[in-house]
């Protein structure tokens, strides 16, 4: 286990007073980024106290494996236009940072107002775009890690905790 049920629960609290600061006065389009940051997005919301609207993205980069593809693709858009709006796009994790980049190029691309990125695991060591996000629940080191939200092939996501997946659990499918 690398943070527990409580560790995350202090953490969105915590995320969450500087964002109903930061936000205070305005009505935030939140994008949740599937499927990954369904419980981070639902924990962080709930601890912010401003006006917001909320939305979700599916976009796909790791497929099954625990190595990212390279393309990144819209499998799910938003309904919600992004246009003149102030943008939270709440994330997972952040790893080479490809789906982040793209994700922000394409909000810029529809001229939304501000864009920040609000993830709660950040894996700096493996950057490979320059996307450095604006708030971060925890620094992980270069491990695959699964629960709170996170998988590895579809499994442990409903881990109330985050943890580092145990080698041999991928090994045994390579
Ligand atoms: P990036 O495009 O930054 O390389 O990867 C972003 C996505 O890859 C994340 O939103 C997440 O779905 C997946 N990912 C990256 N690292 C991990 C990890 O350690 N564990 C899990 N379960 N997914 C990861
Ligand atoms: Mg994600
Ligand atoms: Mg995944």
């Amino acid at each position: 286990m690398l943070y527990s049920q409580t560790q995350i629960a202090e953490t969105c609290q915590q995320l969450g007073a500087q964002l109903s600061k930061d936000y205070h006065g305005k009505k935030p389009l939140v994008i949740c980024v599937l499927k990954g940051a369904i419980l981070f997005m639902s924990d962080l919301v709930r601890q912010m106290d401003t006006d917001m609207e909320m939305d979700f993205m599916d976009v796909s980069s790791y497929g099954n494996a625990t190595e990212s593809s390279g393309a990144v693709k819209i499998l799910k858009d938003l309904d919600i236009s992004a246009t003149d709006r102030d943008v939270l796009i709440v994330e997972d994790i952040i790893d080479t940072g490809r789906t982040l980049a793209c994700l922000v190029d394409l909000l810029n691309h529809r001229h939304a107002k501000t864009v920040k990125i609000c993830t709660l695991l950040d894996k700096p060591e493996r950057r490979e775009k320059k996307i450095s996000p604006d708030y971060v629940g925890f620094k992980v080191p270069n491990e695959f890690v699964v629960g709170y939200g996170l998988d590895y092939q579809g499994l442990y996501r409903n881990l109330p905790y985050v943890g580092i997946l145990k080698p041999e659990i991928y090994m045994q499918n390579q």
